[in-house]
């Protein structure tokens, strides 16, 4: 949870000679009813570069549950309009939106990069998902299919239509600043609903600039709306407001457990997308450079903080000591660096807090755990280190699978390898955990491949490749503890968004009573 971004008071007496330089940082707003406006109570809180906590990304409302009924109230105001909105109109206008991403894609990449830390690279590749999300769904204005079918009785008609859900509230992570939130907000436009969408504490800016968007594309007041501050206040204010008839969640295991009892308690519908500690398979017969390649890309790509990170490691012991040899030296040339660097290819992690949470976890696989610290390992404090949140590339190696690094989310540039004996050894082991997000094999065999996707118990899967690298037009999201049953992205995300309406049109002008006077087969 983001407690490193620091709460200001704006009317807090005499400027400091630091809150004089602070005094010059952008101060960003709330957007409600179509109008940028301060918290009601004023406060601010402080978005912080975590390559550079000397650099202060902006100021951001500390909101309150005031800001969210007034939120809500103007989502309840806009939304008769908005659903009956045809969605091919509502469309053109998501279209426009995914113009303006375009357009303003390099910029909202450098934003994401200084707020989040992520490499430039992968922060254009978050706007990319934005801009993929956004056009693909855009498309279903014209689909939004529903169907017809044939009535028991004569002269009825049947058929299903989607109608949007209503007010829906919008809580997503700092890791996909930008992805997620696009992820959530395209699709429950489309379907005709209005939104309060609130960012993480840590990445406020890059779902800034997506509303931002929304407003000059020509969304009407109303229809989205924008509320900053912590998931304790605005979060939980959201999570307990009975108008808001979905919450749509992405964020911890953890959290998502308290947003679903907030919904179960007042009957609202609730999505969650959760953490994941996935797996790679690598057999003895794989194309070891390669998965190599796709383990580091998937360990330490975004620092490892991907829900779908490539947080274990099973590998045949055939082909363990060269994997591991391999995978070590890669890890070790990784550049660690400020993301904005274009030589960096591990950013830091997101804030203090992270740092702690990964250190510890360090901490648990070398002493408690027991397994061999094979590269890693430090936190990097010195010189260009000295100001941000960085740590080593970290590989262990020769981990049991009960052991606490290979359980549980850590969330941080950390990997754990772990022999197995056979194929049916590493998948009882990939699905050992209480995750089940993603999965991969590096196989040759196609028997090996075919039986490792038919037994992995997650929502991903991938051959030949690392676990992470999702694709807009392919439902996304996870079984056990990763999610409760729904998927975001592909067409599957309408089933949260909208919900079924069947219809019964009889035209015999008459009483026809459905299982009672059906007529018996000839
Ligand atoms: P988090 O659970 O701390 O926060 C997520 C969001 O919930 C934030 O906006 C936060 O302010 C809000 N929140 C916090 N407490 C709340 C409360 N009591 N009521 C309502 N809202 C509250 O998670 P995070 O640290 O931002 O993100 C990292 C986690 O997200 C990891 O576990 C990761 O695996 C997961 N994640 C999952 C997916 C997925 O699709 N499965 C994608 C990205 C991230």
């Amino acid at each position: 949870m983001a407690q490193a971004k620091k709460a200001i008071s704006k009317t807090s007496g005499k400027l400091s000679a630091r809150n004089a330089a602070r005094a010059a940082v952008k101060t960003y707003h709330n957007y409600i009813d179509g109008e940028w406006v301060e918290s009601q109570s004023g406060e601010m809180f402080e978005n912080i570069n975590p390559a550079d906590t000397r650099d202060i990304v902006g100021r951001f409302p500390l909101s309150t549950s005031d800001d969210v009924n007034a939120a809500v109230n103007a989502a309840h105001g806009a939304f008769d309009r908005w659903r009956n909105t045809p969605a091919p109109k509502r469309a053109e206008i998501l279209f426009r939106l995914g113009e303006i991403l375009i357009r303003d894609k390099e910029q909202f990449t450098a934003d994401m990069t200084r707020e989040m830390g992520k490499v430039l690279k992968e922060a254009g590749g978050d706007v990319q998902e934005a801009i993929d999300c956004t056009y693909y769904t855009a498309g279903e204005g014209r689909r939004l299919h529903g169907f017809t079918t044939p009535a028991e009785m004569r002269s009825k008609f049947a058929m299903c239509i989607r109608q949007p859900v209503g007010l829906c509230g919008l809580i997503t992570p700092w890791n996909f600043p930008m992805a997620i939130p696009s992820w959530k907000l395209i699709p429950a436009l489309i379907c005709g609903n209005t939104v309060v969408l609130k960012p993480a504490e840590d990445t406020p800016l890059s779902t800034y600039n997506l509303v931002k968007a929304c407003e000059e594309a020509g969304i009407p007041p109303g229809v989205v709306n924008l509320v900053t501050g912590y998931g304790e206040s605005v979060g939980a204010a959201m999570t307990n407001h009975t108008a808001l008839r979905l919450i749509s969640f992405t964020g911890s295991t953890e959290t998502g457990r308290i947003v679903a009892s907030a919904c179960a308690e007042r009957n609202a519908i609730c999505s969650l997308e959760m953490g994941g500690k996935n797996a790679i398979i690598v057999m003895d017969d794989a194309d070891i450079d390669l998965a190599v390649e796709g383990a580091i890309w998937g360990a330490f790509g975004t620092s490892g903080q991907r829900c779908t990170a490539s947080s274990r490691l099973v590998v045949h012991k055939k082909v363990y000591k060269q994997f591991v040899s391999k995978l070590v030296e890669e890890a070790k040339a990784l550049r660690v660096g400020n993301g904005a660097d274009p030589k960096t290819d591990v950013g830091p992690v997101i804030n203090n807090d992270a740092v702690e949470k990964i250190m510890s976890y360090i901490r648990i696989g070398r002493n408690d755990d027991g397994a061999k610290l094979a590269c890693g390992g430090k936190r990097l404090s010195r010189g260009d280190y000295a100001n941000g949140y960085f740590i080593e590339p970290t590989v262990f190696t020769d981990a049991a699978p009960d052991m606490r690094i290979s359980q549980e989310e850590i969330f941080g540039p950390v990997t754990t390898v772990i022999p197995a004996n056979s194929l049916e050894d590493a998948i009882q082991i990939a699905n050992g955990v209480r995750y089940g997000l993603s999965a991969a094999i590096y196989t040759q065999n196609v028997n090996r491949a075919f039986k490792a996707m038919n037994d992995m118990y997650t929502g991903i899967f991938y051959v030949n490749a690392s676990t992470i690298g999702a694709e807009v037009h392919l439902p996304f999201g996870g079984t056990k503890a990763t999610g409760n049953g729904h998927r975001e992205a592909g067409t599957q995300v309408l089933d949260i968004f909208s919900e079924w309406k069947s219809i019964y049109v009889d035209f015999s002008g008459k009483l026809q009573r459905a299982q009672i006077d059906v007529e018996s087969p000839q």
